[in-house]
């Protein structure tokens, strides 16, 4: 089975592109995803250079998948391996607006979290009733399928713990601290096996879907209390939520006598923009109302990262992989090491916006996809 695998989703177009008439530029289909050929004339017309028509990757999702579709199969499988004491990577990668927060975290999200978790389980339930499978996004999907698979589990027992934080300009934020506060960045420390580990960052006890949604609640509370306060866009910034499962199992016949037997990590990451600041037309809207220094700052940032995450990604995906991958050079790639050695298993899910107004940042997606698979 592979280590990494590459999915892409492409999403509809919204209604403000087809006013402005935009054009769809690509036609996804099982694991191909391909230029059309009227937008292609349009390219060539344009003197932009066009390197590749099709792309492959592991599935292309067309705009008819929805989110559970999408976990049913892709994400899926890093659940179940993660039960097995496999680590678990899905992460998200694509430009500003391309669909990534709707993935993970679904379309209803901010309904969802201002509901203070009261309702939730009959938000899923009518949703589920009204085939309205993108309600709810790939991380509650995965979640209702963990606790899914641990209530049947009759050997073993479980302890699941939930953090969530931000990188920020290379610095981490707890968003699980007190609501309404702003943090003082979080530091590296090392494990008993010295892996780094984020010193001091909060994490909670999750046993139901009630309490994943308490914590993302509280979370976006803090982003976006952060977000007002400091005038730091999120799409600016990674946002990772962490899942840490410890299996107890039962050797003896006696009960009550579990012992530690495996644990594994899943990192979900919602990646900043991967757009390149200086040349879109989405900087117009991120560098209004703000500071462009700060703005170059952020960029700086996340393109160091992202280059980074590249690299390390491009090093794994070699066929004999070297001994030294550069891990130590972003907070992002410090922070996947134990995640991207021995054995793992790491889902990207490109994003793209299907407008052909859009060719370069999305084959700059399509590019990094590449050299990840
Ligand atoms: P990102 O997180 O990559 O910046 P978002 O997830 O916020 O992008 O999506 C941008 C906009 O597009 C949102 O209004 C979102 O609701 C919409 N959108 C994204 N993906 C889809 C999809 N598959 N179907 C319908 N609308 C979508
Ligand atoms: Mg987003």
């Amino acid at each position: 089975m592979e280590k990494i695998s590459v999915c892409l989703r492409i999403r509809p177009l919204n209604q403000k592109e087809i006013n402005d008439n935009e054009i769809i530029a690509w036609d996804a289909n099982d694991s191909k995803i391909q230029l059309n050929k009227i937008c292609l004339k349009e390219l060539i017309a344009q003197k932009k250079v066009v390197n590749s028509l099709i792309y492959e990757f592991n599935h292309c999702y067309g705009q008819q998948a929805d989110n559970y579709y999408l976990f049913s199969t892709s994400v899926k499988q890093v659940i179940m391996q993660s039960l097995d004491g496999i680590n678990g990577t899905v992460i998200m990668y694509g430009q500003t607006g391309s669909g990534k927060t709707f993935t993970m975290l679904g379309k209803r999200n901010q309904e969802m979290l201002q509901n203070n978790n009261s309702n939730i389980q009959q938000l899923i339930k009518d949703s589920f009733a009204n085939n309205q499978y993108n309600d709810v996004g790939i991380l509650i999907y995965s979640m209702m399928e963990l606790f899914k698979q641990i209530n049947i589990d009759e050997k073993r027992q479980f302890e699941i713990k939930c953090s969530y934080y931000e990188i920020y300009n290379e610095f981490i934020y707890d968003l699980l601290r007190e609501e309404n506060e702003l943090s003082e960045p979080l530091i590296f420390g090392t494990d008993y096996r010295k892996e780094f580990v984020i010193k001091n960052i909060k994490e909670f006890n999750v046993t139901s879907i009630e309490d994943v949604i308490a914590c993302i609640s509280k979370g976006e509370k803090n982003r976006h209390y952060a977000e007002t306060i400091l005038n730091h866009q999120s799409s600016r910034s990674h946002t990772i939520f962490k899942v840490l499962i410890s299996a107890y199992s039962n050797e003896s016949e006696e009960e009550e006598n579990f012992t530690f037997s495996t644990e594994a990590c899943i990192n979900f990451i919602d990646l900043a923009g991967s757009e390149k600041i200086t040349s879109s037309p989405i900087s117009d809207d991120i560098t209004r109302n703000s500071n462009r220094k700060d703005r170059n700052k952020e960029s700086s940032a996340i393109n160091k990262s992202l280059f980074f995450l590249t690299r390390v990604i491009a090093l794994k995906t070699q066929k004999v992989p070297p001994q030294h991958i550069p891990y130590r050079n972003s907070t992002l790639t410090k922070l996947l090491k134990s995640s991207l050695t021995g054995n793992f298993k790491t889902l990207i899910l490109l994003s793209i916006n299907p407008g052909l107004s859009q060719y370069d940042q999305t084959q700059s997606t399509l590019r990094f996809g590449t050299s990840a698979k």
